[in-house]
């Protein structure tokens, strides 16, 4: 059975870069659809116990449940540390991690001649050639120290990745990672594996910038005894004029929501965007289930663009059924407005400014003293016993004034809608009701 998981940290709320990668880990696990349903975790990377917050935990949950991509099961790292200690105690055992001394200054003094010298920054293992003695000096000096993962230098690092195809580092081109800081909490690259292998994830899908740690963790699986699981790397996210990040803030979640984008939007877009698949305003997730494959995830950055989202939501409103508009409309809303209204928004909620016109009170432009007589006689044209009161209106002025295309329409629009523009007359009259449109124009007609 597959397994996935989403592992944000809550430090923040989740912004569009998360939701595509909790969107696709999603759709990795149920893509078999109901016979092979596999199983989405969200895990909470909450080490980092200062700039992780309990209300950022409480927001991803919410969001994730606007957007539909509901967790099978949930853990919190923070809840697991008898397991990264458990584990770490073992690869100490085994040899794979050793104690470093370094002060981040001394090592960025190594990094800085290292690269004046045109060579990789990669860590010189001076930790390694410490006696006991050295040892035992620098904790004699209150010198804690910090811990790193031991690379096995013998084989090259390979992988069969599910978006890049064939992937090999060599393991001397790479730091030995630090695992461990001086005061015993953990980064983030051991409690990730431990938790991987005890939550049986068997697929890793997760950004293009992970692609070294990959290489690492590869390691530690190995280290751990555990078989690696399946690894894919997506391109990153960019934005329409370049890097995302400085924007993120407004592409929150919780932002989305409040300028009124269905959920339905967000995951129509984020499910295709970058693969060679169109982006379509599919609002069932069983059609994008349907079709979601790693294999069609190209390898250039995915371009995130807001006009795009705006015009998926608006196709996605477009054909959006009644009950999902039910409870937040008016009671006396009907099916029949909803279908007159529909084609005209952008955002679902703008259908709350369209019923104000069908209830009113209304806002009538000014008119010329001709349109004012016109409007007084197509206040007595008025029949509501017509099938289809519109056209018996517009059909019957048209013969007894002569008034023709904008002339003969505009006028009675702006009466009865205050607008220039919006829903078709011919749905939208007989929602206005005859006693309140006969009562706009003559308005009208008076001035
Ligand atoms: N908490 C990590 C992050 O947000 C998780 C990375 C991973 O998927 O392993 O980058």
């Amino acid at each position: 059975m597959t397994t996935t998981r989403f592992a944000p940290s809550p430090t923040g709320r989740l912004h569009v870069g998360n939701i595509r990668t909790a969107l696709h880990n999603w759709m990795l696990a149920k893509k078999g659809g109901a016979k092979e349903q596999g199983r989405f975790m969200l895990r909470i990377d909450d080490t980092d116990a200062e700039r992780s917050k309990e209300e950022y935990v409480e927001a991803i949950r919410t969001d994730l449940a606007w957007l539909g991509i509901s967790p099978d099961g949930e853990e919190r790292q923070s809840a697991r540390m008898a397991l990264y200690e458990a584990a770490f105690e073992k690869l100490r055992e085994a040899g794979r991690v050793y104690p470093a001394y370094e002060t981040a200054q001394e090592l960025e003094v190594k990094r800085k001649i290292l690269l004046s010298r045109g060579l990789p920054p990669i860590y010189d293992r001076g930790a390694l050639e410490m006696s006991e003695a050295d040892r035992a000096a620098k904790e004699a000096e209150g010198i804690a120290p910090h811990w790193r993962f031991k690379l096995d230098h013998d084989e090259p690092i390979t992988w069969e990745d599910g978006v890049r195809g064939s992937q090999k580092f060599d393991p001397a081109q790479l730091s030995d990672p630090v695992i461990r800081r001086a005061d015993g909490s953990w980064l983030y690259m051991l409690p990730s594996a431990v938790d991987d292998i005890d939550m049986g994830v068997t697929d890793v899908l997760r950004g293009e910038d992970h692609v070294s740690n990959t290489a690492v963790q590869i390691q530690m699986f190995t280290a751990l005894g555990a078989q690696p699981p399946s690894f894919a790397h997506e391109a990153l996210l960019v934005g329409k004029e370049g890097k995302l990040s400085k924007r993120l803030g407004s592409l929150g979640c919780d932002a989305f929501r409040e300028q009124g984008y269905e959920p339905e939007a967000i995951v129509a877009l984020l499910a295709r965007l970058g693969t060679s698949l169109p982006v379509e305003p599919i609002a069932e997730r069983e059609k994008l289930l349907e079709t979601f494959d790693l294999s069609t995830f190209g390898r250039a950055p995915a371009k995130f663009d807001d006009n795009e989202l705006h015009r998926i939501n608006a196709a996605i409103v477009h054909q959006m059924p009644f009950e999902k508009v039910r409870g937040f409309v008016p009671d006396d809303f009907t099916e029949a407005a909803w279908h007159a209204i529909r084609p005209n928004l952008e955002k679902a909620s703008e259908v709350v400014e369209w019923w104000q016109i069908v209830t009113g009170p209304i806002e009538q432009p000014e008119f010329s003293e001709d349109d004012r007589e016109y409007l007084g006689e197509a206040a007595r044209q008025l029949d509501f016993d017509a099938d289809d009161p519109w056209h018996a209106l517009t059909g019957a002025l048209k013969e007894s004034t002569g008034r023709k295309g904008k002339a003969l329409f505009l006028p009675l629009r702006q009466a009865l809608t205050g607008m220039n523009h919006g829903p078709d007359m011919g749905e939208l009259l007989p929602l206005i009701g005859e006693d309140e449109a006969r009562e706009r124009l003559t308005r009208a007609a008076n001035g």
